[in-house]
């Protein structure tokens, strides 16, 4: 997934009280392409840039790819992130510089770690998948802490994420540990990634780390969480110090995606596909990632080359002519 948005803007987030269920609306960005997928937006948002290491949540479907044309998203770069892909229907297709070609299906992960600099491509159209009708699922990236932002690139793809259930509930777990079971994906700073599929008419208590803050990302519902209702496409922002989720349905079954972690304590500056901590930093990136696409080793380098994607890589976006600042978190000035 890219953020395609024409002039990605910083967002500052100012501290403020907080509220024992935080409600963050999604807004609908446009992915590109040509025939224009939309997304809904939930992270980073104007309440809050990060739930532990996750920085970007990104929903999108069910779409019909008869009438979207599906996912076709041309080599881009990343740094300073992982991005975490999740289906709940449908197939898409990865390539990235490391030469991995990884389809993807529902009950699977792919998980890219960017590190210093890696590009990728993202399909999932009728062409590639002719028998698929539907894409419907969620991109999330996590921020790499400082220690391991400067690494390696690195793939990798879980064919079968763990689960468990509970209280009638469904729980598949594709990042870190919840309920006693452990994805086997690389996680560099303490957090989960789980999905919830909840019955009609249910009340679930899901036994979680009280060290993270935690946020549901409703798919289908609505869902009740720690006595608040959730709508679809929404995301409920919950503080650390909860050692259980209550989650409630009503006539209709849910489904949301859990992520949380330890608040992440260092100030990140995102920019367009890039996460890093300084204005000078993101200004590199951009400028490494267009020598890269005019064929300059050292911007190769930096990033790798797709290969197999049928089309030209996309260029960054004009950097915003205000100097780029660190997001900072609610209640976390330091
Ligand atoms: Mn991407």
């Amino acid at each position: 997934m890219t953020n395609l948005e024409a002039r990605p803007q910083e967002q500052v987030c100012v501290a403020g009280p907080q509220t024992p269920v935080e409600l963050i609306e999604p807004r609908d960005v446009p992915l590109g392409g040509p025939r224009a997928m939309t997304v809904r937006r939930t992270l980073p948002s104007r309440q809050r840039s990060l739930i532990g290491a996750f920085c970007f949540a990104d929903h999108y479907g069910p779409d019909d790819v008869s009438v979207t044309g599906g996912m076709d998203v041309a080599p881009h770069p990343h740094t300073g992130l992982q991005t975490v892909t999740w289906l709940f229907e449908g197939r898409v297709l990865h390539r990235d510089a490391l030469g991995s070609v990884q389809p993807i299906r529902p009950g699977q992960l792919n998980l890219m770690t960017a590190g210093n600099g890696i590009c990728h491509s993202e399909e999932g159209t009728p062409e590639h998948f002719p028998e698929q009708r539907r894409l419907h699922g969620v991109q999330l990236w996590t921020a790499l802490p400082e220690s391991t932002r400067h690494g390696e690139r690195d793939f990798e793809h879980v064919a079968q994420v763990p689960s468990f259930t509970v209280d009638g509930a469904l729980v598949q777990v594709f990042m870190g540990s919840l309920g006693g079971v452990t994805s086997p994906a690389r996680a560099d700073t303490p957090l989960v990634a789980a999905q919830l599929d909840v019955p009609a008419r249910t009340t679930v208590r899901l036994a979680v780390d009280p060290a993270f803050e935690h946020g549901v990302l409703v798919d289908s519902g609505p869902l009740r969480v720690a006595a608040t209702d959730v709508a679809p496409a929404w995301l409920a922002y919950l503080a650390p110090g909860r050692a259980e989720l209550v989650l409630e349905t009503g006539p209709a079954p849910a489904r949301a995606v859990l992520v949380g972690g330890t608040p992440f304590e260092e100030e990140v500056l995102m920019w367009w596909n890039f996460v890093g901590r300084t204005h000078e930093e993101v200004v590199a990136a951009r400028d490494q990632w267009q020598a890269a696409i005019a064929g300059d080793p050292a911007g190769v380098a930096r990033f790798g080359e797709v290969s197999g994607y049928d089309g030209p890589p996309l260029p960054a976006p004009e950097l915003p002519s205000v100097r780029l600042k660190p997001r900072r978190q609610p209640g976390r000035d330091r």
